[in-house]
């Protein structure tokens, strides 16, 4: 099917054209009709299956329609990172350069001033993640009572994080006559009853993940103690087919920690995480998407949903506590067809998470032997060769 079958205005068409968007992807084909149909959606989708330009395209449509039109906060977007409130930000200004609507986004972490500036302007669209956003209500910067349709993107996320409070605030000070349309990737009970509260009639659209990223991905596991994991990745990094590598820390003085080796050996690499300045959050970003800097160490919550186009290699330092995680974090790579890699560094204190992660997947991963760091402790464990192959597990994830 094509966009131009799914009744999207000429304007917008011409915006997805030179996105080189042709055909939509799932979410985008069962979730526009619908929300340009005025219904509220109940979503589960993940970023990467083309979700943004599903809501985006309908609400830049639905709010062009409107014959009168007076700036003013129309349509809100809540997500719970910054990075991306600005990749949602950029997606409606791209999506909707031909319109007339204009789209803002506030978050924490950088000064007020021009986000006020901005909203001075005039906004139709708001993208915004809450903290920031109860902050300009408080101020009386923001009103949100003429909101006609409200977006929590991410909702599973968003109340995991603890937004909770805020995001029930947030949600009690817009007009109950709106449109609401909310995704999340899973259906905890924390957001299935929010859900049914403030959905009414929804029409749930699931898009079952296509498993094409994932078995694209070759994954492989290195046994090592924990004092020798910042050894073992200068080791690898050795390897110049390792291009661009998202490495992932559990925790944020891990990642510093790491980034700090790996300029000491005259690897160029930066950090992400929640105690860095915004700043510095989308300098790092920037300069790993550009190919500025090789390396990019994330903990989980600074990677969340961040869209990096060409990445050859995710290696998980620490494995994740969350299963789900694992998948989540390998699905960076081997995306548009490509072929990716993911590495996983396993000390005996991990064996546990590793465990259950390849009961999550259904399989088991390679273990690479014979490296110069290969413990005692892996000597008993079982090696297996070959590629291995997730089959029964996917992560969401479509491109043209
Ligand atoms: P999202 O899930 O919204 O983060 O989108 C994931 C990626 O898919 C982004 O890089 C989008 O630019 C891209 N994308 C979204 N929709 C389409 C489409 N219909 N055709 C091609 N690429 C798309």
């Amino acid at each position: 099917m094509e966009f131009a079958k799914l009744n999207i205005m000429p304007e917008i068409l011409k915006a997805l054209k030179e996105e080189a968007y042709i055909n939509p992807t799932d979410i985008q084909s069962q979730a526009i009709p619908l929300i340009l149909q005025g219904n509220d959606i109940l979503g589960s989708a993940q970023t990467g299956t083309g979700k943004t330009a599903a809501f985006a395209v309908p609400i830049l449509q639905l709010l062009s329609e409107t014959k009168v039109h007076e700036r003013g906060i129309k349509a809100l977007i809540l997500t719970p990172t910054r990075e991306l409130a600005i990749q949602i930000y950029e997606s409606f200004k791209n999506y909707g350069k031909y319109t007339r609507i204009r789209s803002v986004a506030v978050y924490g972490g950088v000064s007020q001033k021009p986000q006020e500036a901005a909203l001075r302007r005039g906004v139709d669209v708001l993208i915004a993640t809450p903290g920031r956003l109860m902050d300009l209500m408080n101020q009386k910067i923001i009103s949100l009572k003429n909101v006609q349709i409200l977006t929590l993107d991410e909702a599973d996320r968003m109340l995991d994080m603890g937004f909770i409070h805020d995001v029930r605030r947030i949600i009690s000070s817009v007009p109950e006559q709106r449109q609401t349309l909310f995704f999340s990737a899973t259906l905890p009970p924390i957001v299935a009853e929010i859900a049914g509260r403030i959905l009414k009639d929804p029409v749930k659209v699931d898009v079952i993940p296509d498993q094409l990223a994932v078995e694209l991905i070759d994954q492989s596991l290195y046994y090592v103690e924990k004092a020798d994991k910042r050894a073992l990745l200068l080791h690898l990094l050795k390897d110049t087919d390792m291009e661009s590598v998202l490495v992932f820390s559990r925790t944020k003085y891990g990642a510093d920690r790491i980034v700090k080796e790996l300029r000491r050996n005259g690897i160029d690499a930066l950090a992400i995480h929640g105690d860095k300045s915004q700043g510095a959050r989308q300098t790092a970003l920037s300069d790993f998407k550009k190919g500025k800097i090789r390396v990019l160490v994330a903990t989980d919550i600074a990677a969340r949903g961040l869209d990096i186009n060409d990445l050859s290699h995710v290696i998980n330092f620490d494995l994740p506590e969350i299963s789900e995680s694992y998948v989540h974090r390998i699905g960076r790579t081997g995306r548009a067809g490509k072929f990716g890699k993911a590495i996983s560094f396993c000390t005996s204190d991990e064996k546990k998470l590793l465990s259950s992660i390849e009961r999550l997947c259904g399989n088991t991963v390679t273990v690479v032997s014979g490296h110069p760091f290969e413990p005692l402790f892996a000597k008993s464990s079982q090696k297996i060769e070959g590629r291995a192959r997730v089959k029964d597990f996917s992560i969401g994830r479509r491109r043209s």
